[in-house]
């Protein structure tokens, strides 16, 4: 996975330094990833450590397979890769998670709020503790993890804040209302956040992906199969794809391309902006 994204120092093969000037070398750079143990998250993780960012990593999941994660990283990339386990409903572990960062790294140069939830109900069995956990880990979790990085990335005169939001940011659909209600409010943070920094070398945008066949996804198709009635190929091919018009999942390496070019110098100019990654499903 994400072979193309080798430092160019990488490539035995190579006859040329890497450029002083090369827009995604992030040598010198620290990074947080919300939400790094698994899916898109932990590829962006990846993509930034083979740019030379040092990472913290952020997530649930098994201690000694989330160490494995890191250890690989590190040795893989030649950058400091640490781990924060941060639970992004608790805001204040949230504020903890980046003063970690800039204590590990004396720096923070680019925030991604990834971590997210999903549940699947209609409106009026939806439970009420579902919508407040997805309103705080979709949604809050990134007020709170942008409220501790801006002081930082102000006094560096520079920053790059990208949030994970969805083609669920800009559209609905049934049954996913504490998860597009979310959606939509990260992007109303972006747009807030984007005209704040604006004037200090400091970007904040959106990502809004379609479907990628990530935990999140495959633990839905159960849920939705359930909710709707249908079989779980079903709910692949008319639930899932059929909003996407090129009928294939978005992969990690393609948000990961958007990724690398929003946290670059090239990015600069891109600001408070919701970039759609869906296949075509937002064009409708
Ligand atoms: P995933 O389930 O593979 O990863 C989610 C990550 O969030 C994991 O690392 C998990 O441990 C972490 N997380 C969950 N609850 C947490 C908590 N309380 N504290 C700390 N970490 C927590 O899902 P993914 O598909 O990689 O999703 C990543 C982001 O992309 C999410 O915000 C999701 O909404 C968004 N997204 C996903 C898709 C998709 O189709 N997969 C589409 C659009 C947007």
């Amino acid at each position: 996975m994400l072979q193309w994204l080798r430092k160019p120092s990488d490539d035995p093969d190579a006859t040329e330094q890497p450029s002083a000037n090369d827009p995604y070398d992030l040598r010198g750079q620290a990074a947080v990833v919300t939400g790094s143990t698994s899916g898109i998250g932990q590829g962006l993780a990846r993509a930034l450590a083979m740019r030379g960012c040092d990472v913290v990593l952020n997530g649930l999941g098994d201690p000694a397979e989330i160490e494995r994660t890191r250890s690989d990283l590190e040795a893989s990339c030649g950058v400091r890769v640490r781990y924060h386990g941060a639970d992004m409903s608790k805001g204040e572990e949230v504020t903890d998670l980046i003063a970690y960062a800039k204590g590990e790294f004396g720096r923070l140069d680019i925030l991604c709020n990834n971590a997210g939830i999903q549940h699947v109900e209609a409106i009026e069995k939806f439970p009420t503790a579902k919508w407040d956990q997805i309103i705080a880990i979709n949604l809050s979790s990134a007020f709170y993890a942008t409220r501790a990085a801006v002081p930082i990335m102000k006094a560096q005169g520079r920053g790059r804040i990208v949030n994970l939001a969805s083609a669920h940011g800009l559209v609905a659909s049934p049954f996913k209302s504490a998860y597009v209600a979310a959606k939509h409010g990260v992007i109303g943070l972006t747009k807030t956040v984007g005209l704040e920094v604006a004037e200090h070398g400091i970007t904040c945008n959106a990502i809004c992906p379609g479907y990628v066949m990530t935990p999140i996804v495959k633990n839905q198709i159960a849920d939705q199969a359930r909710t709707r009635g249908i079989t779980p190929d079903q709910v692949i091919k008319d639930v899932m794809l059929k909003a996407q018009p090129t009928k294939k999942f978005v992969t990690v390496e393609e948000i990961a391309g958007l990724f690398l070019y929003l946290v670059s110098d090239l990015g600069a100019s891109c600001n408070g902006t919701a970039y759609s990654v869906d296949g075509g499903w937002t064009a409708q």
